[in-house]
């Protein structure tokens, strides 16, 4: 029951209506007997000081950020972990005295998500297609999980190479190797675990998808999209047809919520835990 003593969070984006995030924080709040209630807001273009601002001026416990301010809202942030501010992104702000404290938990989130699949990145060679802020945490995830060469594919190529120029810069070594998108067809002839980290595919556009042609598809074993909605991507449907494993980005979600939540409550959420609000969004979804 909402009551004088409840606590509130929430997700700052846009758009913002495909967010699952308040499913996950109101069920692990449910199970964990947590007065706090976790809502979307949908923030315009040019607002986000405002936004973190007023957030911290409701006294707001702590706030999720998505698409597109993941690295906008760095300026406007009393402090950053020292990880975030090497990623470049930060999805995750604490409240704390004076304003919030940024983190991102998409990489530990991601990291969780696939050993629990028992996807191992160390030694891997990796395809990882986008260079935003999610496609950032990954190439970090990845040079540290000491992954063999990640080609990083992306329509835009000063961005790729910016992200390797820092990530090769912070490991002392080349491993991620920046490409431009439309020279998919320049790749090694070997089997690659291809990460998908651009927004193309995301609904309403659940028809769209990266690279259409078939043949990239055959030097893929395993397809990982971090996108969860819709749950089965066009991606993850061309990975399949040929001849990989498919995954969304739906368990990294749930895991990125869940690094979230231990912070802003300074809780242990359970393995056990885990499993259930995974099941109960898969419900909820109707999965
Ligand atoms: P972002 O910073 O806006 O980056 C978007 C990326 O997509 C960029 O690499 C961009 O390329 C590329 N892109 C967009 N439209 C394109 C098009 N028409 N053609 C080619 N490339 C295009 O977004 P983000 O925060 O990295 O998020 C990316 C995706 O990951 C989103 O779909 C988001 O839902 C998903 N995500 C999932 C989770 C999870 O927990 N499962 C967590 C975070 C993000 P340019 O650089 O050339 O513009």
């Amino acid at each position: 029951m909402i009551d004088g003593q409840t606590r509130t969070c929430g997700v700052i984006g846009n758009p913002i209506k495909h967010t699952i995030s308040p499913l996950i924080h109101n069920s692990l709040a449910a199970r964990c007997g947590h007065n706090l209630v976790y809502v979307p807001f949908l923030v315009e273009e040019g607002k986000v000081e405002e936004a973190v601002k007023g957030a911290y001026a409701l006294d707001i416990l702590g706030m999720n950020v998505t698409v597109p301010y993941k690295s906008e809202v760095i300026k406007y942030l009393v402090n950053v972990d020292s990880l975030a501010d090497k990623i470049g992104a930060v999805n995750t702000l604490v409240r704390t005295e004076g304003g919030y404290k940024g983190y991102n938990t998409d990489m530990s989130g991601l990291k969780r998500a696939m050993s629990g699949e028992g996807i191992i990145i160390e030694g891997e060679d990796i395809i990882l297609l986008g260079a935003g802020g999610a496609a950032r945490a990954v190439a970090y995830l990845c040079a540290q999980q000491k992954a063999g060469a990640v080609y990083m594919l992306n329509r835009t190529i000063e961005k790729a190479q910016s992200v390797a120029d820092e990530v090769n810069k912070a490991f002392g070594r080349e491993v991620i190797y920046p490409m431009l998108l439309s020279d998919y067809d320049k790749l090694p002839d070997k089997k690659f675990l291809a990460i998908q980290a651009t927004s193309v595919g995301l609904e309403p556009h659940d028809d769209e998808v990266i690279i259409e042609d078939a043949d990239f598809y055959k030097k893929v074993h395993t397809g990982y999209d971090l996108i969860y909605k819709p749950f089965n991507t066009r991606f993850m449907k061309l990975v399949v047809e040929a001849g990989g494993k498919a995954y969304n980005g739906l368990k990294m979600l749930i895991y990125q919520g869940i690094d979230a939540y231990e912070l802003w409550n300074d809780v242990r959420i359970s393995d056990e835990d885990a499993e259930f609000v995974f099941d109960s969004i898969k419900k909820k979804m109707g999965l």
